[in-house]
């Protein structure tokens, strides 16, 4: 266990706990971020880092990777404790600090930020008996680098945002790309499906995938059926699977926070229900919250601010202007 006490932890290295390490080094507290992912960037990094960012302040147009590498650097300047693949589990309060525990030690402090977005997530599987000699190799459920699907043959499974996105961003990268989709209509956004419609991926509807063929991991075909039990083979490279994600705040359900479906409810403070617990981002809910990359950037601040001021009544609540903390 380890004795240090320190001012913060951030349960959640995505966009907002992020920001939240950035902010909390500007009110001079002593950080530690926790993520259960093997990397930092949340749903970013994990869901669609090649992917472009258009609604962020001062980013007409960004990479979701790039915009993580930035959020990363920044979040350094409070010299957090970094600690990945690592899940919060529980947290009791003992005096003025909570005992925080995880699966992996124990950690105290004195206050907690929960940013932990939609939960630890994991890709809703294809479902097939051969997909785990598949994974990893020809069958993936994100996709880290475009380039590694350079001239070859793609197929996409799917017909929601990610599904559409990956396919028309594949259509200049691989040497084919079909999109099929178990349904005719798709709830993917109607923009995107008018530009996968007029673009070169080849589009099947009403059809899945029944298995995968293939030796050694490396996938040569599919077999697509149809509701009626008609077949059809699709030769295939890699398999690119977007059914969406089962994402699932876990053990937090258990800390007694006041919550409604998936969400944790915050006050404009962003305070839980629990004393020195503030959550921020894509985990909380109030009237009126949008879940938003730009929200949470704005929530981070606010709970950062106010967990200074819990910790120490005399510190100003309103902090100096970042000009007069960074002096040149
Ligand atoms: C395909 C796609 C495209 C999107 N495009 C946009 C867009 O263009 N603009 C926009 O504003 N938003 C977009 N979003 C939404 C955006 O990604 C989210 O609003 C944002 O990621 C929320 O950030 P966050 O930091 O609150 O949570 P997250 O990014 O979800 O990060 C939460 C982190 O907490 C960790 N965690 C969870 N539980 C625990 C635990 N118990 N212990 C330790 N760690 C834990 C998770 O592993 C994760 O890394 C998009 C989402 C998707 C899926």
């Amino acid at each position: 266990m380890s004795e240090e006490i320190v001012d913060i932890t951030i349960i959640g290295g995505g966009p907002t706990g992020l920001f939240a390490s950035f902010y909390a080094g500007m009110r001079q507290m002593s950080v530690k971020i926790l993520d259960s992912l093997p990397q930092l960037g949340g749903q970013l990094t994990e869901l669609y880092p090649d992917k472009y960012i258009y609604d962020v302040g001062g980013f007409p147009k960004v990479l979701a990777k790039d915009f993580v590498a930035n959020l990363v650097e920044q979040a350094q300047y409070s010299e957090p404790e970094i600690l990945l693949e690592e899940t919060a589990i529980s947290a009791t309060r003992e005096g003025d600090h909570f005992v925080l525990k995880t699966d992996k030690g124990v950690h105290l402090t004195r206050t907690i930020l929960l940013t932990a977005g939609i939960g630890a997530f994991q890709p809703r599987k294809i479902g097939l008996s051969e997909e785990e000699g598949f994974a990893g190799k020809s069958l993936h459920y994100s996709i880290k680098e475009l380039s590694f699907f350079k001239d070859k043959q793609v197929l996409v499974c799917g017909g929601g945002d990610s599904a559409v996105d990956w396919a028309l961003m594949l259509e200049d990268v691989a040497s084919n790309v079909t999109l099929v989709h178990r349904r005719e209509r798709f709830t993917a956004h109607e923009t995107s499906v008018n530009q996968l419609m007029a673009s070169k991926v080849k589009v099947i509807t009403s059809r899945t995938v029944k298995q995968i063929n293939g030796a050694d991991g490396q996938a040569e075909s599919v077999v697509l059926v149809e509701k009626d039990g008609t077949e059809e083979l699709l030769s295939v490279d890699h398999v690119i699977v977007n059914y969406g994600n089962v994402s699932s705040l876990g053990p937090l359900k258990e800390w007694g926070l006041e919550m409604d479906r998936t969400s944790v409810l915050v006050n404009s403070r962003m305070e839980t229900n629990i004393e020195g617990i503030y959550a921020a981002g894509d985990i909380t809910n109030y009237d009126g919250k949008v879940k938003l990359i730009a929200v949470g950037l704005g929530e981070a601040p606010i709970a950062i601010n106010h967990a200074k001021a819990y910790i120490d009544p005399k510190a100003r609540l309103q902090p100096l202007h970042s000009t007069s903390v960074f002096k040149e």
